[in-house]
């Protein structure tokens, strides 16, 4: 029954994305699985994007979507910022290929060490997994030591993945593993006599948008500080939960953060940084062994796009408004879910949440039915709030997936 409801939406959805099959048709042939970034795929086949605006979105097939998927977080201020807009074309007016440091790059690292009390000194990549290889790579240099403490269901970008199942393509570290939220477990990792950084999410978001507790990354914050291990926050997505980022909102203190995502306001981003004795083995002038490249690492669109963003869009009043939003979404999701008793749960924090089902079919038809309904959220459940989804917009998917929680079948 389950599969054949499954078979049917696919069916129907293919019937109302022709254009959208006929590209996927097209895009097979020369790229794998059609797609350029996994995630993104879906059953039978992903629509493709024409335009976006606002918080829509519109297909190649004429259908527009609320977009409750923010781009995975990255698009925390919606499709057409004017203020990015503004930014990136004034930057480029002044040349956009150079070769040379420049005043932007000043800018946006003293904003940012300005903004997390992490960060006594900064560094620029292109992505957040970047920047997570660049803190690994950094903290194990500074400790001398060999071991990475991980915890299961981690994401810290394509190379770097903790979930289940194989990830043949992680870099070769020597990680060590334990389980996440379980304060037990951390003697696993500090059983480990060469340990050199334990990088960790405050609240594990492609894992499932699962929060640590304050009590575990205290604990953490602890044995790292008293074996001399380096502790990394990876804050790609979630530095978005407060003005401080998730370190202020847990009132804990990592050695090292990572940033990325929402702060190049749609452009390609990330950054790596912490304490200055640390970031200081990139420092020619004192004689610091570790050298840092990347052609496009202060490049100009992204800078000039992250200064506007840190100086401009990220208002505390208005990042806090939509934490709650999140929140008040979240416990009405919650609500339904429970009446209905169908196997489905939302977890989260703030404008991060996910729908998790213990039948991924019921998922599925859920997304589908959405989708219908033109609401966009992750085939996994994954959604992130942007600045221009209002409670307007979260009221029609609550009022979406209850009236499909009715009569699922
Ligand atoms: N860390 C976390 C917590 C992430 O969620 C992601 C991306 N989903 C990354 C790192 C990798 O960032 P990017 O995709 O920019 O490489």
């Amino acid at each position: 029954m389950l599969e054949e409801a499954v078979a049917k939406a696919r069916r129907e959805y293919a019937d109302r994305h022709p254009m959208s099959a006929a590209l996927h048709a097209r895009a097979i042939a020369v790229m794998p699985g059609g797609n350029t970034r996994s995630v993104l795929h879906f059953e039978p086949f992903p629509f493709r994007a024409r335009t976006a605006s606002g918080c829509r979105i519109q297909d190649e097939d004429g259908h527009t979507y609320i977009d409750f998927l923010g781009n995975y977080t990255a698009g925390l201020f919606g499709h057409s910022s004017k203020v990015v807009l503004d930014a990136v074309t004034t930057a480029m007016e002044s040349g956009f290929a150079l070769g040379a440091t420049h005043a932007r790059e000043v800018e946006l690292a003293q904003l940012l060490c300005d903004r997390f009390d992490a960060l006594e000194r900064v560094r620029f990549t292109n992505s957040g997994t970047e920047a997570n290889l660049m803190a690994i790579g950094t903290a194990l240099h500074h400790t001398g030591r060999s071991g990475v403490g991980v915890f299961g269901g981690a994401y810290h970008g394509g190379v770097l993945s903790f979930g289940s199942g194989d990830h043949p393509l992680n870099v070769p570290h020597r990680y060590v593993q334990a389980e996440f939220n379980n304060l037990d477990a951390l003697d696993q990792l500090f059983a480990d006599t060469d340990l050199g950084c334990v990088i960790v999410e405050a609240v594990q978001g492609a894992g499932g948008c699962i929060p640590a507790s304050s009590e575990f990354l205290q604990e953490l914050r602890r044995r790292c500080a008293a074996s001399g291990t380096v502790l990394i926050f990876d804050e790609v997505m979630t530095s978005r939960l407060s003005p401080g980022g998730a370190q202020r909102l847990f009132g804990v203190a990592p050695d090292m953060m990572t940033l990325g995502k929402y702060l190049g306001g749609g452009m390609t981003f990330g950054a790596f940084g912490g304490r200055a004795d640390i970031m200081g083995h990139f420092d020619p002038t004192a004689g610091g062994a570790l050298t840092q490249a990347g052609t496009f690492n202060n490049n100009i669109v992204t800078m000039a796009a992250a200064v506007a963003v840190v100086s401009e869009l990220l208002d505390d009043d208005r990042l806090e408004q939509l934490n709650e939003r999140g929140d008040r979404l979240r416990a009405r999701l919650a609500s339904v879910f429970k009446e209905s008793d169908r196997g489905f749960w939302v977890t989260g924090l703030g404008s991060m949440l996910s729908i998790h089902a213990e039948d991924d079919r019921l998922l599925e038809l859920l997304f589908h039915h959405l989708v219908v309904d033109g609401l966009y959220i992750a085939r996994r459940g994954f959604i992130a709030l942007s600045f221009d989804i209002g409670d307007a917009e979260c009221d029609l998917l609550a009022d979406s997936v209850t009236k499909w929680l009715r009569n699922p079948l």
